[in-house]
């Protein structure tokens, strides 16, 4: 097999304690799935769940104890964060049983659905898609994946989001919408999924702007915390 030009290189993410990279395919996303940001975005949370994706290359990795360069997008005036529990699929599936999703999860990590939020928002008014406000480069930090077996108490856990050091967003994994195995349920009724996708299940209320020189801390109980800057 020879290509008329070098393919574009396998984008991947740490997994923590070990040397071996998870290898991404796509980058799939909930839209509002906690009931205080579903409202604080003008919706009342009953709707069905909304699903959007990023290009996998819009991924930044960051390795454990280290901290993400992010530069400042182009277009946009206010750029959000949404921390978010991030699911790494480790076995792939379609019409998945949410009674078997978890057996579907290779493990959970720390991720920010950056968001041209002043783009977005011009495209929702137009009845446009998101793409423009959701896909663009570096939007999807992410954190180490702790796999599934070293991440059992993820149920109980806390996800929380602090700017140069002034907490921003925190909540109960449990204030979740939709939860983990039906996110997997619903997600895997529309596309086969595979070994590689990463889900962001959605942010909890509290997103906000930030500006260049902005350090941002993610956290989640049991997980590897996840610090970007933005430049
Ligand atoms: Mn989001």
């Amino acid at each position: 097999m020879s290509y008329v030009f070098a393919p574009p290189p396998v984008v991947s993410a740490p997994i923590a304690g070990a040397a071996e990279r998870f290898p991404v395919h796509r980058i799939y996303c909930v839209g509002s799935n906690y009931l205080a940001h579903a409202q604080e975005m003008g919706r009342s949370g009953r709707e069905p769940p909304v699903f959007f994706l990023k290009p996998a290359d819009a991924l930044l990795p960051v390795e454990a104890g280290g901290t993400g360069a992010m530069r400042y997008p182009s277009l946009t005036h206010n750029l959000h964060h949404e921390v978010e529990l991030v699911v790494a699929v480790g076995a792939g599936g379609c019409d998945i049983d949410s009674a078997r999703a978890l057996e579907h999860v290779f493990g959970y990590a720390v991720g920010l659905d950056m968001t041209r939020r002043d783009l977005q928002s011009e495209m929702k008014k137009r009845s446009a898609p998101w793409c423009i406000g959701k896909g663009f480069d570096q939007a999807a930090p992410l954190g180490p994946i702790t796999p599934r077996a070293r991440a059992e108490a993820i149920g109980a856990a806390e996800i929380a989001l602090s700017v140069n050091g002034a907490e921003r967003q925190r909540s109960p994994l449990s204030q979740m919408i939709w939860n983990v195995p039906e996110i997997i349920a619903h997600l895997s009724a529309a596309w086969t999924l595979c070994p590689g996708d990463l889900i962001f299940t959605g942010t909890p209320a509290g997103v906000g702007p930030v500006a260049r020189g902005d350090l941002m801390e993610a956290s989640c109980t049991g997980l590897e915390p996840l610090r970007v800057r933005v430049s």
